[in-house]
């Protein structure tokens, strides 16, 4: 008996195909169309229905690339199961180079949204609706925001041993229990029963590397452990460290900032972080840890107001 089809938006797709549409959201000023675009791979045979999407947030770049990467590498007739890959669910922010959406909403303080809602709240309903509620896994990749770069890394409930499971198996440098956040993706669907994994990697608008390779690997590694793809040989990733809290060391000065740790770096409380230098250079505060733990975020800009985040710290379990 081969598998059915996979029905979505006005298409269905035939098991061992991939299939591109645009479900559309709203029309423009100018009185075109603008759809999300969607790409489902619908395996040749049985298996889970899983999501993939990035750009939630329209300057986190990182995840269309991984995504990209990922579509790239996975055969349809190949495959157990279907992947349904949203590669920018916030059309109009990376349209105008947003973070949000043209009404200043933000799409993942949105869902689940409505279809009479905002415009954010339209989106957050078309992606509950046509993509999450036919899904029983998901993985949303961001990246860090406000010129700040993040430790590649999986925020999850690691509470719920199915979440752990697959959080464990993505093998990013860290993986920090989070709880759920109203209004968001992951909130909403976990809400629906879908298993969620946010990834955080890399800065907003840059393609980095590291970030990318550590998140389609990761996703790959999550596909392989549902059984949807094939393992590939390689040398197994170094276990997750895990942390339960985290906190930003904020600046205590106003100045331009000078950072010696790297994100990974393992600090003790009260190690020099850096320093806050006015403009003739003299070093006004240095900023210290105040906690030990492993660095997953520090600021890319150079100039600080007092207050301002400088290095996220998380705290590894035990
Ligand atoms: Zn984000």
């Amino acid at each position: 008996m081969p598998r059915d089809s996979f029905a979505i938006g006005p298409v269905r797709v035939r098991a061992g195909a991939a299939r591109d549409l645009e479900i559309p959201i709203t029309r423009l000023i100018t009185g075109a169309d603008v759809g999300l675009p969607v790409r489902v791979l619908h395996g040749k045979e049985d298996g889970p229905v899983v999501w993939v999407n990035a750009a939630t947030h329209g300057d986190e770049v990182v995840g269309v690339e991984v995504v990209r990467r990922l579509l790239g590498a996975l055969k349809p007739r190949e495959m157990r199961g279907t992947l349904i890959a949203v590669p920018v669910l916030n059309v109009l922010g990376v349209m105008t180079g947003e973070r949000y959406l043209p009404d200043r909403r933000d799409l993942n303080r949105s869902f689940p949204g409505s279809a009479r809602g905002s415009l954010a709240s339209r989106i957050a309903h078309l992606m509950m609706t046509e993509v999450v509620a036919k899904c029983e896994v998901g993985i949303d990749l961001h990246t860090g925001s406000d010129r700040r770069s993040n430790l590649p890394q999986v925020r999850a409930d690691l509470d719920d041993p199915r979440t752990r499971e697959l959080a464990s198996a993505f093998g990013a440098p860290v993986m920090l229990h989070a709880k759920i956040r109203d209004g968001s993706l992951r909130h909403a669907a976990r809400e629906r029963g879908a298993t969620v994994l946010l990834y955080e990697g890399g800065e907003a608008w840059r393609f980095d590397e590291w970030a990318i390779t550590a998140a389609v690997d990761g996703v790959r590694r999550v596909l392989t452990t549902l059984g949807m793809v094939d393992p590939v040989e390689e040398e197994p990733p170094a276990p997750s460290v895990e942390c339960r809290a985290s906190g930003w060391v904020r600046a205590r000065h106003t100045g331009f900032v000078h950072l010696d740790v790297e994100l990974g770096q393992r600090v003790e409380e009260g190690d020099r972080l850096g320093s806050i230098a006015d403009s003739f250079g003299r070093t006004l505060r240095l900023v210290r840890a105040d906690r030990a733990g492993v660095v997953v975020g520090r600021a890319e800009a150079p100039v600080l107001n007092g207050g301002d985040a400088v290095v996220h710290i998380a705290t590894p379990e035990g």
